[in-house]
């Protein structure tokens, strides 16, 4: 299959080289020539427009930062020029509106178009274990598949237009909540007098149980092995999960949605950032209490 990818960032970069790696012969461009270098190494053919990369392809995936981004690649620089019959899957992180807005825009033009996003970070994305969740017609979906399948872990059918970024933003919305909860359940239970491991002990094995007290502890020395036993490098930056839950909260504007405890995530995680923490895996918030 001949496959145009733009956006070789972070994630991006290692995707369109699972593509390759899978036979697919990949169209590569992002407007850091640093990136696009990467990817040649990598085995792309690389381009110096959107429109050059993305002639005579079968499907283009997007990975791009932001909604207004991908809504401009597509409207100025893929509709028209992509052959009619390709599809295009936007594997970004964005609002719920543009998501849907670009669709519907692209089917407009004649294309077949699914949102799917990702859940897992750089290193999936360098693996080829991502969990995409998909946003379109069954039929979309079907054809999606083949594409996805070298960058996959699991590929979720989560429902219409949209589906991909609603799962994607409640998904990440919850993961901050339990996150911010476990942080002050630890500190409460050190300053109260309890030992933190024997905490853990106790509510890893009850109904205090969440991926973010199981799995990614984040006290250092306590509990399961995670970014804060390296001093919170790596992992998950506090500032795309202040992104994310941005995106919930317009999210939930836009479908009239209540969600109290998720403004207030935001809004810890808006302070941390804005503090200088953006770079710190989001389980440091449990340095500030
Ligand atoms: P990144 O900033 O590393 O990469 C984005 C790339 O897009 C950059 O290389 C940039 O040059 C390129 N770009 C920007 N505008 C462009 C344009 N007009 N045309 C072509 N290229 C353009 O970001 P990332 O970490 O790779 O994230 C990409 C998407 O994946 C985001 O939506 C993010 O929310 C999502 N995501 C990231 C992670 C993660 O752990 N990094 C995890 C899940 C989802």
């Amino acid at each position: 299959m001949k496959i145009a990818f733009i956006g070789l960032g972070n994630m991006g970069g290692g995707m369109a080289a699972n593509l390759v790696k899978a036979g697919h012969a990949v169209n590569a461009f992002d407007l850091s020539a640093e990136a696009v270098a990467k990817a040649a190494e990598h085995g792309c053919a690389t381009f110096d427009s959107i429109p050059a990369a993305v002639d005579g392809v079968d499907a283009v995936v997007t990975m791009l930062p932001n909604g207004a981004i991908v809504r401009a690649v597509y409207t100025q620089d893929v509709f028209g020029k992509a052959p009619k019959g390709a599809l295009f899957l936007d594997c970004s992180t964005i609002d719920l509106a543009t998501a849907r807005e670009v669709v519907e825009l692209a089917q407009a033009e004649g294309y077949e178009m699914v949102d799917a996003p990702v859940s897992g970070g750089i290193a999936a994305a360098n693996g080829g274990t991502l969990t995409f969740m998909v946003g379109g017609s069954d039929a979309a979906f079907e054809r999606a598949k083949t594409v996805l399948e070298p960058m996959a872990k699991a590929m979720i059918h989560a429902g219409e237009t949209g589906a991909g970024q609603v799962a994607k933003m409640c998904n990440n919305m919850l993961l901050a909540i339990h996150m911010i909860g476990t942080c002050e359940a630890l500190a409460l239970a050190q300053k109260a007098g309890l030992d933190p491991q024997t905490f853990y002990d106790i509510s890893s094995k009850a109904t205090g149980y969440c991926w973010s007290l199981n799995d990614y502890t984040p006290m250092p020395g306590v509990g399961a092995t995670s970014p804060a036993d390296n001093g919170y490098a790596g992992g998950f930056a506090s500032a795309l999960m202040l992104k994310d839950l941005r995106l919930a909260m317009a999210g939930a504007e836009t479908s009239g949605a209540t969600v109290p405890m998720g403004e207030h995530a935001m809004k810890i995680y808006e302070a941390f950032v804005e503090a200088g923490n953006g770079g710190k895996d989001f389980g440091a918030i449990f340095t500030t209490l």
